[in-house]
């Protein structure tokens, strides 16, 4: 298996509505939304509380299906998938990350990491590698045999968006990410953020805090159910709006606890 294809879309939905049976009456969650995500791009979905954002994002994680529409995840039609199938694509295509960074308690940062990689059925040492680089990726090395507990809230969900991508994704995607952090943890998951953007990922991000959207490439507005702005703030083959200067992929990176990324 190679990465992700670079010239087709990652996200494609078009007209996809969802329903919500609410006793007697439907809730109509999603109404006609249309999205295309291209490879390389960073997406911020905002929106008020009830106006669909989660709705949206379980559809794009294939974690729902729509009632109606059209929805291709990195090629793949959704629509034709069992629940056996959705399972099999959200765990090779996607990176979840999460508010609560819903790490296994009293398992190292390490194992945490390798997970997904035996669900893949790779293994010990492939696993144990691929874990150690991931993790010395978003700034952990050292830390690999912590357990979550001994870890900051930063620190965790570092490890969490290590776990997300160790699988090599098209997409992360991410809900809420920085919702149970502090300021400074919150200026340094984003930072991280931007630099997995600057490598070339692709990620849906979805917010409500406008602080955490000024690291997107492309704002997405949802109200009732509808996509109601996108704006386009830098284009997809560009560095993020809050990327390091004159940074070199090919240069080890290192994000300190807090505070600015710096290249070692
Ligand atoms: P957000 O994440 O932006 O707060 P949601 O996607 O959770 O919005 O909800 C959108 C609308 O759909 C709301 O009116 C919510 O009450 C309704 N809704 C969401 N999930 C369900 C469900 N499982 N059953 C019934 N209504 C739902
Ligand atoms: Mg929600």
């Amino acid at each position: 298996m190679t990465g992700p294809d670079r010239r087709r879309p990652v996200i494609a939905l078009w007209n996809v509505a969802k329903d919500y049976a609410a006793g007697e009456n439907v809730v109509h969650a999603l109404r006609r939304v249309s999205l295309v995500v291209e490879p390389g791009d960073f997406v911020a979905i905002m929106g008020a509380s009830g106006s669909g954002k989660s709705t949206l994002m379980n559809v794009i994680g294939c974690l729902d299906v729509p009632t109606s529409g059209y929805y291709w995840l990195d090629g793949v039609d959704v629509r034709t998938l069992d629940e056996a199938a959705l399972a099999v694509v959200r765990s090779r295509k996607i990176g979840f990350v999460f508010q609560a960074f819903n790490l296994i308690p009293r398992t190292t940062a390490l194992a945490n990491v390798e997970l997904p990689l035996v669900y893949a059925g790779v293994h010990r040492a492939e696993r144990r590698d691929r874990a150690m680089a991931a993790l010395a990726a978003v700034g952990l090395a050292g830390r690999e045999l912590h357990l979550p507990s001994a870890l900051s809230g930063g620190q965790q969900q570092r490890v969490a968006i290590a776990r997300a991508l160790v699988t090599n994704p098209a997409l992360l995607l991410a809900d809420e990410p920085t919702g149970n952090l502090d300021s400074s943890s919150q200026a340094d998951v984003m930072a991280l953020f931007s630099q997995v953007s600057q490598l070339g990922r692709t990620i849906v991000l979805i917010t409500h805090e406008h602080d955490v959207a000024q690291y997107a490439k492309r704002i997405v507005r949802v109200r009732d159910g509808e996509i109601v702005e996108d704006v386009r703030v830098v284009p997809v083959g560009q560095p993020p709006p809050r990327h390091l200067p004159g940074y070199d992929p090919t240069v080890a990176v290192r994000v300190p606890p807090t505070g600015a990324v710096t290249a070692t």
